[in-house]
């Protein structure tokens, strides 16, 4: 009889990786799925070979090629030199989606023992600080930027939505810090809002990052599905985890419209590489969830019952604590096989469809406006003078340019023409000009003959222009 195998790029990874790899493929193996693994590296090996992205060549013609990854974790060098492989691989298949689902699981007690969670972060994976676009400003100065877009909320608002209902789940908590990232985070809010209409069988609930995060430690069952922006995904899934018993227990996705990566939470945890004692849980449900992914819903069901139904029988790894006798890697893995076809006590989970995923854009994505212009710019200029010469200073450049200096901030706050603040200087100032004609519009002439007169008498580093979109600020105020 011929079985049809679907070709699966594996990554084994380091430390851990080989070891709670091998434990999840002999599970997928021992279900009715037949799956090709082509086995390629990516990590340590190759930084070690001199591949500077940590990804050589072999692996990304195998991705193009399968579109699904069963991954071991992969080391990050820290500090300077090689970037991670683990960001390599996310941004070079756009996996704009990251989904951490955490539950209570039988047998690993935690504080919130009993209070049933079942939590999902959808996490915006690719934009944020996460792009990594950093600079030093003056030689004590960095900055990093944070890139949020529309396009890429959309996205992951829509992956969130379309999740829940592929999963019936009933409520999406949207989280950001809109409050003080109007723009950026406020981005996320505003077109979270929006799209929610879309789904009226789902709640809908905007919650600020900081008061969920409390949220998660005091009353963590009332949370279902939460989507958020890169940087805060990052912390709040990893706090999720840690409340339904921890890293080994914690399997993820990485979602994109072609490609998908699957992988625990989890690092190579150097400490117990090779020993056969890390705990495979976190892969193997990772593997159920690429299962799903790939249209096998049964063997992804039918793995996570297992994997229940070993819990429940008292096998333990040795990371939950207090076990005495802990099972091996391998016995584990063979435990969870044996169990293939029971069904835990806890009964089984409503089946899944498959998730409507948002369709990869070829086009450059852009908000159309009716109207827009530049009002005025904002110049970073590295100085060591004092708020008031410097600002008297800067006014006495502009008298025969198009602009007038507005006030110049200090890390954001105003310190011209208020004077009367005890703030800590540095030598950072953002110093706002804006057209001397009031709805006036400036052009790039102006604004290069000003940079011009400013570089003649201070040092600057970097400009903004100031826009209106359809006469929305399209920047932050200054505080007066
Ligand atoms: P880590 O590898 O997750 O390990 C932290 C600790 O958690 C381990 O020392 C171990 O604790 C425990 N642990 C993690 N997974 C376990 C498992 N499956 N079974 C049992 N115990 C487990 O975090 P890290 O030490 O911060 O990172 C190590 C390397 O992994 C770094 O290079 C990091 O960049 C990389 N990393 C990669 C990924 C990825 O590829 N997605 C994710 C995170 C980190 P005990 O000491 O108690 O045994």
């Amino acid at each position: 009889m011929f079985f049809e195998s679907r070709k699966i790029t594996v990554i084994p990874g380091d430390g851990i990786g080989p070891e709670v790899i091998a434990a999840a493929l002999k599970v997928i193996d021992a279900t009715a799925v037949y799956i090709d693994p082509e086995i390629r590296q990516a990590g340590a090996v190759a930084f070690a070979d001199g591949v500077e992205s940590g990804v050589p060549r072999e692996t990304i013609e195998s991705i193009e090629k399968t579109k699904v990854v069963l991954k071991g974790p992969l080391e990050t060098p820290i500090g300077h030199g090689n970037k991670s492989a683990n960001v390599t691989l996310r941004t070079l298949f756009e996996t704009f989606g990251n989904l951490r689902p955490v539950r209570e699981l039988p047998g690993v007690t935690t504080p919130f023992t009993g209070r049933k969670l079942d939590i999902v972060i959808v996490r915006e994976n690719v934009e944020d600080l996460y792009t990594g676009i950093e600079y030093m400003q003056t030689p004590g100065v960095a900055e990093a930027l944070k890139i949020i877009t529309r396009a890429g909320c959309e996205r992951i608002v829509e992956l969130a939505f379309e999740f829940a209902i592929a999963a019936g789940r009933k409520r999406v908590h949207c989280a950001t810090k809109s409050n003080i990232l109007k723009l950026t985070e406020g981005m996320l809010q505003h077109t979270f809002e929006e799209i929610a209409k879309q789904y009226p069988g789902i709640e809908a609930k905007h919650i600020l990052i900081d008061n969920c995060a409390h949220q998660l430690a005091m009353r963590p069952e009332q949370f279902d599905v939460i989507v958020t922006t890169n940087m805060n995904g990052d912390i709040l899934s990893d706090l999720t985890s840690g409340l339904t018993g921890g890293l080994g227990f914690a399997p993820s996705a990485n979602i994109g419209s072609d490609v998908a990566i699957f992988e625990a939470v989890h690092g190579s945890a150097p400490d117990i590489a090779g020993k056969n004692v890390a705990n495979p849980t976190a892969i193997i449900l990772s593997a159920a969830m690429m299962l799903r992914h790939i249209g096998e819903g049964k063997a992804a069901n039918d793995i996570e019952q297992a994997v229940l139904v070993t819990l429940e029988s008292g096998v333990r790894s040795a990371d939950m604590p207090g076990t005495v006798k802990p099972f091996t890697t391998d016995e584990f893995a063979d435990a969870v096989i044996s169990n293939l076809g029971k069904v835990s006590d806890g009964g089984p989970r409503a089946d899944y469809a498959p998730v409507k995923l948002p369709p990869r854009r070829d086009d450059v994505a852009s908000v159309p406006v009716r109207a827009r212009r530049v009002t005025g710019v904002d110049v970073y200029i590295e100085s060591t003078l004092q708020p008031q010469e410097l600002g008297d200073d800067l006014t006495a450049v502009t008298a025969r340019t198009s602009f007038a200096l507005q006030a110049i901030t200090n890390r954001g706050n105003t310190v011209y023409p208020v004077t009367d603040r005890s703030v800590s200087l540095v030598d950072h100032y953002r110093c706002r000009f804006l057209a001397k004609a009031r709805s006036a519009e400036v052009g790039d002439p102006e604004i290069l003959a000003l940079l011009t007169r400013i570089g003649e008498v201070h040092q600057w580093m970097h400009v903004e222009k100031l826009q209106l979109f359809d006469e929305h600020d399209g920047f932050s105020r200054t505080a007066k």
